[in-house]
Order: C-alpha cells, then sequence, then structure tokens
C-alpha cells in the first residue's frame, strides 16, 4: 500500500455501524487536516475526532423578537413543520434551544415547554427575552428532569454529537409511547454539498478556513444512514424532507429530497 492510499484509510470504526473500512471522503482545514470518512455499509460520514472540536462558533446571538432574521424564519419554518404533523398541544423539550423561539412559538400554541441550551448567554437572552424556561447544560449528561414528553426537538444539534447511538437512546428515553423527536441536520448527499466536493476534487473550488478554524460535526447523516440510526434506537420515520430558506428551491427540495439540510419526524415505537 502506499503512501497515499495509506492516507485514504481510517485508523478508527464506524460509530454507527462498526464497520472497519472507512474512506476518507472529505477533509476541511487550510491544510486539509481535518477528515471526514464515509462508511460504506451504513453512510455515515465519521469525523476523526482526534483533529479538535469546537462548538463555541455555533452559539446562538440572534434577537428572538427580530421576524425578519433568517434565523427566526428557519425556527417559524420548523414550527410549522411540527403543527401540519402534530394536531394537539403536549410537553415540548427543545434540546440545543437557543435564544428559544421555538419555545415561545410552542407556548403561544398551548405546549408546556423546556429548553435545553449549552451557552448561559443564549439561555439568557430567551429567559430574559420571551420568558421560557430554559436550563443550561448539556442533554447528554445533564441529570434527568423526570418528565416524559410527547415532542423533543434537536435542530442542528444530532451532527454535533459523538455518539449519535447514545444521543438517541437518550431522547428515547426521555420520550412517552408514541412521542414525536424532530431533527433538523445537514443531507450530507444533498445536491449543494455534492457539488461543492465534487469542484473541490477537481481543485476548481477552494474554501477558505479562519486560522484558528476547528470543526463542529462530528457525524454527517444521509436519509440511509439516518434510517438505520432510527433501527438501532427504537424509532420510525414520520416524514423526511430536505429544506431551503428560499421559496421556489424549498417547494422542489421537499419534494425531491436533494437539498443539503435535512428535516425528519420520527415517533417512538414500544419497546
Ligand atoms: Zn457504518
Amino acid at each position: 500500500m502506499n503512501q497515499f492510499q495509506d492516507e485514504k484509510k481510517c485508523h478508527f470504526s464506524c460509530r454507527l455501524c462498526t464497520d472497519n473500512n472507512l474512506r476518507l471522503f472529505y477533509t476541511l482545514g487550510q491544510k486539509c487536516e481535518f477528515k471526514y470518512y464515509r462508511c460504506p455499509n451504513c453512510k455515515l460520514v465519521n469525523y476523526d475526532l482526534t483533529g479538535g472540536l469546537d462548538q463555541t462558533q455555533y452559539i446562538d446571538q440572534t434577537d428572538p423578537t427580530d421576524d425578519e432574521s433568517i434565523y427566526n424564519r428557519d425556527k417559524d419554518a420548523s414550527w410549522q413543520f411540527i403543527e401540519k404533523w402534530i394536531s394537539k398541544p403536549g410537553k415540548f423539550l427543545d434540546v440545543g434551544c437557543g435564544t428559544g423561539r421555538l419555545l415561545y412559538l410552542a407556548e403561544k400554541a398551548g405546549w408546556s415547554t423546556h429548553g435545553l441550551e449549552l451557552s448561559s448567554e443564549a439561555a439568557n437572552t430567551a429567559t430574559n427575552t420571551l420568558g421560557v424556561k430554559v436550563t443550561v447544560g448539556n442533554f447528554l449528561t445533564i441529570k434527568s428532569d423526570g418528565f416524559q414528553y410527547d415532542l423533543i426537538a434537536l435542530r442542528h444539534v444530532l451532527e454535533h454529537l459523538e455518539n449519535p447511538i447514545v444521543a438517541l437512546k437518550k431522547i428515547n428515553h426521555r420520550l412517552k409511547l408514541g412521542g414525536y423527536a424532530l431533527f433538523e441536520m445537514p443531507n450530507i448527499d444533498g445536491i449543494d454539498l455534492r457539488l461543492k466536493r465534487l469542484m473541490t476534487n477537481a481543485g476548481i473550488h477552494k474554501k477558505r478556513f479562519p486560522d484558528n478554524f476547528k470543526p463542529g460535526h462530528c457525524n454527517e447523516f444521509c436519509r440511509y444512514s439516518f434510517d438505520l440510526l432510527l433501527k438501532k434506537t427504537g424509532f420510525k420515520l414520520v416524514r423526511w424532507e430536505t429544506y431551503s430558506m428560499k421559496p421556489l428551491v424549498n417547494f422542489i427540495y421537499k419534494r425531491l429530497h436533494i437539498g443539503n439540510k435535512a428535516r425528519a419526524l420520527v415517533q417512538k415505537l414500544p419497546s
């Protein structure tokens, strides 16, 4: 095996299916030093965590009352999606709630809500601006509040968690039987991301990275790997769609599922 082939081969196994034949899929960083490997079996893209992580770049600083903010309109779209599929209000936990707009929308619709947020700054904004209840903490390590929820949302959170199986088992444990979870995440097989990878590999596109850049995404999903994750953790898929904040593009992506952002509603199955 030559040196190039050796660099493409991965030294760890897939976090979803434990396959040992992961292959280099793409890199990030000025020197291509952060490596993402794809599993040929389950298609999960696994980041080599030895490169290090930086989650501070994702702290939500949006004013949650600003109706024109694209981030808030994104959350409004998430809530519209929830209301389309779940008609009866219940108990709602928003994991990674940021500055709290989704909690606010849920309360307006009659839900009882609780937010969890890593950033105390974002949590304070949510509580002080909207009056919603937010606890600062990490969903994977915080002690359970003892409640069982009808709905748990993880918007752009799943890809930041090192072990997705542990995360979904924990969500399953916190849901009532028949309860729902909403996930939003990148769709690694989205057409824009495919094109960017093609252009990067052909040397046409080179992304610039800040000097102190480190990735935040531990795992990247597609529909196939997400389906396997659900099977392993006691959920069934209710709805998968891709989306965009541009209305015409969104119309197409919702139907053809080729967008680079995915939205999934899943339901807890009897164990
Ligand atoms: Zn795998």
